[in-house]
């Protein structure tokens, strides 16, 4: 068997061998709910307190503003349904933008079902939010104002910190979703200046469900769930003791190769961008040259089907993916790349690729030497491109 190219890092990471070694006691021999008071229990809550201490380290927050929970999705809708629910005595307008995740828009949806009124802005050509667009949208009913860090088809970053000064200028709690920052680049709280974040492991070599939500200390913002007290009586359920273990670790393992992973990832990126540019006529970086994330690229190739151009290189052991219809298990082209002003058959010929810590610059010689007459095969057999 071929041995695999995986560049699908913003889609999901393995977890790192040392992290997966941390966490393996507390399946087994440290089995003992966290709450328990006997020894068992108690080693599982210190290591639960020692990973909120490498969570909050990573981010800069004090570990009492650390909250575990099952992933990025329940942490995002946390803080939406949290927020405008606890603050619907002073108004019911929130606002977000087009390229959110769905974990934001459809939490939007249902706020509007529920009678809630919601401003989704646009994003220019390139992704990017306007924070002038974000203040005007401001009335004296907005409690929430939520803007990602970085965009996960497209990597673009936001002018969160910008953002974050127009909602304290009006008293409006401001949230950001950082799943695909935290882990790959600096996430500070404080520099950002948000009221709660979003964070998830398997995002930067941790486990799968298991997250983390930020909440700054005063902020008003409700529980999500309801049950036991469990998580400083604010987030109910038996922790997920190894998983957080195991988010602690790769908490840690960011922080001590954050730089150096930066630095190769980039070079890598900047290899397979412009090796793409030279190599393949008649197409389009997607999302922002300059301010992206380090892994990030995403091309539209025109006369070429998305889901073709995976399942080529898939043969060829090389796993990407598409911001097109099906492989998101939707018959919608990606609504993030709709949102830059794309057509339909631009967004249906997206390929992304998002590297990682393991890939090698064999792995982009290898793509730049099969993609190139994948797509010349594809569009010899393509009506819609006759060039
Ligand atoms: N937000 C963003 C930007 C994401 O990329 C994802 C995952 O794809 C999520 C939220 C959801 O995170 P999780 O899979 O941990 O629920």
């Amino acid at each position: 068997m071929k041995d695999i190219i995986y560049l699908d890092h913003a889609a999901t990471t393995a977890t790192d061998p040392e992290v997966l070694e941390a966490m393996l006691p507390y399946f087994s021999e440290k089995y003992g709910s966290a709450t328990q008071i006997y020894s068992l229990g108690r080693e599982g809550g210190e290591a639960v307190e020692k990973a909120r201490e490498r969570v909050a380290a990573l981010i800069n927050a004090d570990p009492d503003e650390i909250y575990f929970t099952a992933g990025g999705t329940e942490s995002d809708n946390w803080a939406i349904f949290g927020t405008a629910n606890k603050n619907i005595k002073k108004g019911n307008h929130v606002i977000t933008d087009k390229i959110e995740h769905h974990a934001v828009l459809h939490s939007f949806d249902e706020l509007k079902r529920r009678g809630f009124d919601t401003t989704i802005v646009g994003v220019d050509s390139e992704g990017f939010v306007s924070p002038a667009e974000i203040e005007a949208a401001v009335t004296d009913k907005t409690t929430l104002i939520t803007v990602m860090h970085a965009n996960n088809e497209i990597g673009t970053l936001q002018p969160v910190k910008e953002i974050a000064e127009v909602a304290h200028a009006h008293g409006i709690h401001f949230h950001t979703d950082t799943v695909q920052t935290v882990g790959h680049i600096p996430v500070d709280v404080k520099e950002i200046g948000c009221d709660s974040l979003a964070i998830s492991a398997h995002k930067f070599y941790g486990p799968k469900g298991v997250g983390a939500f930020y909440l700054k200390k005063g902020s008003k913002t409700d529980r999500l769930l309801f049950g036991g007290a469990q998580e400083k009586n604010r987030r109910p359920g038996t922790q997920n003791v190894p998983g957080i273990v195991g988010m602690g670790f790769a908490c840690e393992r960011a922080m001590k190769n954050l730089d150096k992973e930066i630095a190769e990832t980039k070079r890598l990126q900047t290899m397979l961008i412009e090796g793409i540019e030279s190599a393949i006529v008649d197409c389009r970086l997607n999302g922002s040259r300059t301010k992206r994330l380090p892994g990030n690229v995403n091309f539209s190739v025109d006369g070429v089907e998305g889901e073709s151009m995976i399942l080529f290189l898939d043969m060829e052991g090389i796993c990407v993916s598409s911001g097109s219809a099906c492989t998101s298990g939707s018959l919608d082209p990606s609504h993030v790349l709709m949102a830059l002003g794309l057509k339909h058959e631009q967004a249906h010929g997206s390929l992304r690729m998002t590297l990682g810590k393991e890939n090698t610059e064999a792995d982009v010689k290898k793509v730049l030497e099969v993609l190139p007459p994948i797509v010349a095969r594809l569009r010899e057999m393509s009506p819609l491109y006759n060039k």
